[in-house]
């Protein structure tokens, strides 16, 4: 997929444990995931609807909002909210007026906060075993997007040899 050739800096790493550091979780236990976007949104002041459309997130009048698609399974809810978070915390969910190539820029920086922050490092370094039932799981998570997150949690180590 394009979006491997994106990196996030390791403070994404940080900030996602600090998030959940902030919200108690400390352990890969299963995730409650719709109480954790319910707390995540209050702690970063955004508004959280469902309704009927692709998701997105915005800023209207100064208030962040994110918008998830509830026709969706709960977990492309969860993966959805990870994305539009990422937009907000890294680009305030504002992408009018871009130009297509940052914005596509932008799409592969969010879909990388969003397997971070869907299944966080440092509760997979908890773990004794890692395999895609297991993310899928706890993390609640789509099969696909479990794939992805063992090949980048892998890629990281090999980076290190
Ligand atoms: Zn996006």
């Amino acid at each position: 997929m394009s979006y491997n050739n994106y990196e996030m800096p390791p403070c994404v790493e940080d900030l996602v444990k600090s998030i959940y550091i902030s919200m108690d979780i400390t352990e890969p236990e299963e995730l409650d995931t719709r109480c954790l976007m319910d707390m995540v949104s209050e702690y970063f002041h955004i508004r959280l609807h469902y309704f009927d459309e692709p998701s997105e997130a915005n800023n209207l009048g100064g208030n962040f909002h994110i918008f998830l698609n509830e026709k969706q399974s709960p977990q492309k809810q969860w993966q959805d909210f990870g994305h539009e978070l990422g937009h907000i915390l890294g680009h305030e969910g504002c992408q009018w007026g871009i130009p297509p190539l940052f914005r596509h820029y932008q799409e592969g920086q969010a879909k990388q906060f969003a397997l971070h922050f869907c299944v966080p490092s440092f509760l997979l370094e908890q773990m004794a075993t890692i395999d895609m039932a297991v993310l899928m799981k706890l993390f609640k998570v789509e099969k696909n997007f479990a794939l992805h997150r063992i090949e980048m949690y892998r890629n990281k180590f090999l980076q290190l040899l």
